[in-house]
């Protein structure tokens, strides 16, 4: 990912400003709201966009003790960046036939299995590199979507991983799931889920699993549903202080806070006749003489061509609308005769505080979530870190977990 730090007053095109303390604080939020478990830091798709070294590095500094990727790539290169210490455990949970396997291995890294194929490639890899694999079996408690199902086939992976367990090609190191519908408070799948998760442990652990963790709760359970939280949580959203979804609360009713603010300097600004059609299409035309502020972040930025007509932006103190299409680089916004300079902030989201809009608002206006305004700000936008601790990459694994 592209980053500029310690320039947070360069005259750049845009950039998104990630505030490491924001990021620390609400790692410790989250830890409030689950005393008695662990916390994964799940930092996958460069930490929902914004940037994993930094974030990780940041997390592990407020007491994350585990951090969670997608991908096996994504472990990897964490890892190898040497941004957090080796004791700090690094799960990633979605593998394909011929996945990295013995490097995952050999890097300690915990790797998580749904099925008989994957077990059979870890072992394979397991005595490759002469060492024991670290897994975590994944049960699909009522997603549908990765995991192990119950019955059957859980009883399969369970016996074979037990037994690779005896032979010293595996360590089980955990049992999990993950949610359907924890956004959704009262849904009648998150406790049946629940009771089908405990079900589902207590068969592996009467055959004899000795897991270190089982874990459940992403950002809306580790908030809401504290029997959800097991021996660790698992939140990702939260961490970056987004809620998990605008019918559970606000992130400042949970005692978070957004990490990333998206500003642009105005490209152009100029005056303009009634009746002038606006960007591709024309699908905008100035209502009377007017003036038009080009913003230079387009479709190519992760700015969503579906908030064409209807994403806010704040200049000069006013909520304005991109007016007509978002296009690759570039958007407009009818400054109603204002006539700010060249240069001046267009600021599309951030905590919200200082009047702007937040990712929650992008969302609304382009028909989505939160999740993906923030995870598609793509990588030609600088991420310029702010807050940083000096002593964050120095920091052993629970360096201020009583602060
Ligand atoms: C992305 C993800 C999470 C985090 O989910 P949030 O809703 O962002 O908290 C947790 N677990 C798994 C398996 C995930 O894929």
């Amino acid at each position: 990912m592209s980053t500029t730090a310690h320039l947070p007053t360069a005259p750049l095109r845009a950039r998104a400003e990630i505030d490491l303390a924001a990021l620390r604080a609400n790692v410790r939020a989250l830890r409030a709201h689950a005393p008695g478990a662990a916390l994964m830091a799940v930092v996958k798709s460069e930490a929902y966009g914004h940037g994993a070294v930094p974030c990780a590095r940041a997390a592990v500094a407020a007491g994350a003790t585990w951090l969670g990727t997608a991908t096996p790539e994504e472990a990897l290169v964490l890892r190898a960046s040497g941004a957090v210490p080796a004791d700090v455990r690094i799960l990633c949970w979605l593998w394909t036939p011929g996945g990295p396997w013995r490097e995952a291995v050999e890097a300690g890294i915990d790797v998580s299995l749904s099925g008989m194929w994957a077990l059979r490639e870890v072992t394979a890899a397991a005595r490759l590199a002469g060492a024991p694999a670290r897994v975590q079996l994944k049960a699909d408690t009522g997603l549908g979507r990765n995991g192990c199902p119950p019955g059957r086939d859980w009883e399969e992976l369970v016996g074979a991983a037990l037994r690779a367990e005896r032979e010293g090609l595996v360590r089980i190191t955990g049992l999990w799931s993950h949610f359907a519908c924890a956004d959704e408070p009262g849904h009648p799948s998150v406790a049946a889920q629940l009771a089908l998760f405990r079900e589902m442990v207590a068969y592996a652990e009467d055959r004899g699993a000795r897991p270190e963790v089982r874990h459940i709760a992403n950002s809306p359970a580790t908030l809401t549903l504290p029997e959800a939280h097991f021996d660790l949580v698992r939140p990702g959203i939260a961490l970056y202080g987004v809620s998990p979804s605008p019918e559970l609360g606000t992130p400042a009713d949970f005692g978070l806070r957004p990490v990333m603010t998206l500003s642009a300097s105005l490209a152009l600004v100029k005056q303009v006749p009634g009746g002038h059609g606006v960007s591709y299409g024309h699908h905008y035309t100035t209502p009377g003489e007017t003036t038009l502020g080009l913003v230079p972040l387009g479709y190519a930025d992760g700015i969503p061509r579906h908030a064409s007509g209807a994403g806010p932006v704040l200049i000069g103190g006013k909520w304005r609308t991109v007016a007509g299409r978002v296009a690759m680089d570039q958007f407009v916004v009818d400054l109603g005769g204002d006539e700010p300079a060249p240069g001046e902030q267009a600021v599309l989201f951030g905590p919200g505080d200082r009047g702007e809009p937040t990712a929650e608002d992008w969302a609304q206006a382009a028909g989505t979530i939160a999740y993906e305004i923030v995870t598609r700000i793509g990588t030609r936008v600088p991420r310029v870190y702010v807050n940083e601790d000096p002593h964050e990459g120095a920091r052993p694994a629970h360096g201020d977990a009583g602060r």
